[in-house]
């Protein structure tokens, strides 16, 4: 059988195809956490900068100044003057360090007069706050993208901007800035964790199913292997929920080949019977014919020998017709009842003439759709095997019963009954173990049960007896 490997390739395939769906989803997922997170920081720096704007002491910040040092001081006095006032303000807010970062500009020293949570005097003096000093002129709140923070020694950030006014007059801003760089590392972080909390789960489902996969195919082999031998009947699965699939499949592909094998049986006894009816025709006439010539008159027994026999023979042919795949059935609504009764007298001549005898027993059943002829044919040959089946003497039971939807009608013989060793052949086409059988009884009463839609069961126990058993739709 041609091996093919399935296995790495379809392996492949899938972890691609899932790799592919993770990669999408954790980045969709990525783009989510990151505006959630702004919106979030956004809210924040809004709320830290007005909080600022409303503390602010009152006045300029040269007014502030003022209170410590005299206005003539140098600049850089001053801002330290002003930054000692606002410090104790700043410390009222509670951020996480190195993330966010807040405090004042003043307009008139040109640089960050307070800065927070921790002071960072590198900012208060001597290094400008270029884009703090790019919005000096705006008297609006502004959400500023920085690429390169002067806040943030360089790194990327997001500031909130409010002006702070004073009898009219802009003095400055008071800012919260977040650091991006920082935020979007910690998202990073959180993205790729799940991703390859994600990527490990998929990877011990693929190593599950890659072994049930490995199972399964291994199984599937030795079954298609096990029906090409014909021992499919008690197949067991590794994987023991499979098992009933694949005996389902091994029963439908016998059944499928019994059918098969009628089928070309009964095409092929429909032509064999066409051409040999024929010309036995014509010597039975000639026979009949010259039986009654007074030159032949002596030989008349013999004459009578040779019509009787061409007349078995062709009760073999009919035999063998009743197999042709399109033989017309007439179906209708009759009682199986009213067809045992109009046969009785037939089948109990039958089994007197072996010693036997039949008994029935019937039960009040509906009407079946059902072809007369085949139902009495069917009837006729299970007797006659259960017949054969007792050699000496014995009873044959023939019972009529509804069970739920259906109707039941069985054949129990206590014969000889039928070795489990053969029970799989029943109904295979020239199979008899009798030395005048024909082996064809059974396989036309498989047909017309397959032809009725109907079941067949059959219990049998070597020594003690066989029952066939058909179940017949209810219409
Ligand atoms: P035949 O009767 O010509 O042998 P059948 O197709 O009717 O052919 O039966 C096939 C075989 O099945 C028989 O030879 C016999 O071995 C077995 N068989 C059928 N019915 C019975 C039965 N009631 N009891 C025992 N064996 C049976
Ligand atoms: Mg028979």
């Amino acid at each position: 059988m041609k091996r093919i490997n399935l296995t790495t390739k379809l392996n492949f395939k899938i972890v691609f195809v899932v790799l592919l769906l993770m990669i999408t989803v954790t980045a969709y997922n990525h783009w989510l956490y990151v505006q959630e997170e702004n919106d979030k920081n956004i809210t924040l720096l809004m709320s830290i900068t007005e909080f600022l704007v409303q503390k602010k002491p009152a006045g300029s910040f040269a007014d502030i100044a003022a209170q410590q040092v005299s206005p003539l001081q140098p600049a850089q006095e001053q801002v330290l003057a002003i930054n000692r006032q606002l410090h104790p303000l700043l410390n009222e807010i509670f951020v996480p360090l190195d993330i966010i970062k807040f405090g004042y500009y003043a307009r008139q020293y040109d640089c960050i007069v307070a800065i927070g949570p921790q002071l960072d005097t590198s900012l208060l003096i001597g290094i400008s706050p270029c884009k703090l000093r790019q919005i000096n002129e705006s008297n609006t709140e502004l959400l500023i993208k920085n690429k390169s923070s002067v806040v943030w020694h360089g790194a990327n950030s997001l500031a909130y901007v409010k002006p702070i006014s004073e009898n009219g007059v802009i003095i400055g801003h008071a800012f919260a800035s977040i650091n991006q760089d920082a935020v979007y590392s910690v998202l990073w972080r959180r993205t790729i964790s799940t991703f390859l909390g994600a990527f490990l789960m998929v990877l011990v489902c693929v190593a599950v199913f890659r072994e049930l996969f490995v199972k399964l195919k291994k199984d599937l082999r030795t079954f298609a292997e096990s029906i090409l031998d014909g021992r499919t009947y008690n197949y067991k699965s590794e994987i023991e929920e499979f098992t009933p699939i694949l005996k389902y499949i091994s029963e439908q592909t016998e059944k499928m080949t019994k059918l098969d094998r009628l089928n070309i049986i009964g095409e092929m006894a429909a032509g064999i019977a066409h051409e040999i009816r024929n010309p036995m025709t014509t010597v039975r006439g000639f026979l009949q014919f010259l039986s009654i010539k007074n030159e032949f008159i002596k030989q008349k027994e013999n004459f009578d020998l040779m019509i009787d026999e061409l007349d078995r023979a062709n009760s073999i042919i009919t035999e063998f017709l009743s197999l042709a795949k399109n033989k017309n059935m007439e179906f209708s609504y009759i009682n199986l009842n009213t067809i045992i009764h109009d046969i009785y007298p037939l089948l109990q001549a039958d089994a007197m003439r072996n010693n036997c005898e039949i008994k029935v027993i019937l039960d009040d059943i509906p009407s079946v759709s059902a072809d007369q002829s085949s139902i009495r044919q069917l009837i006729l040959n299970l007797v006659r095997n259960g017949i054969d089946a007792m050699p000496k003497s014995g009873i044959i039971n023939i019972y009529t019963e509804a069970v739920d939807s259906k109707v039941l009608l069985s054949i129990q013989d206590c014969g000889v009954g039928i070795p489990p060793e053969i029970r799989e052949k029943l109904g295979t086409p020239f199979f008899t173990t009798k030395e005048q059988g024909t082996g064809l009884g059974l396989a036309i009463c498989y047909q017309i049960i397959q032809r009725h839609s109907a079941t067949l069961s059959i219990e049998s126990s070597p020594g003690k007896g066989t029952t066939f058993t058909i179940g017949f739709k209810q219409s």
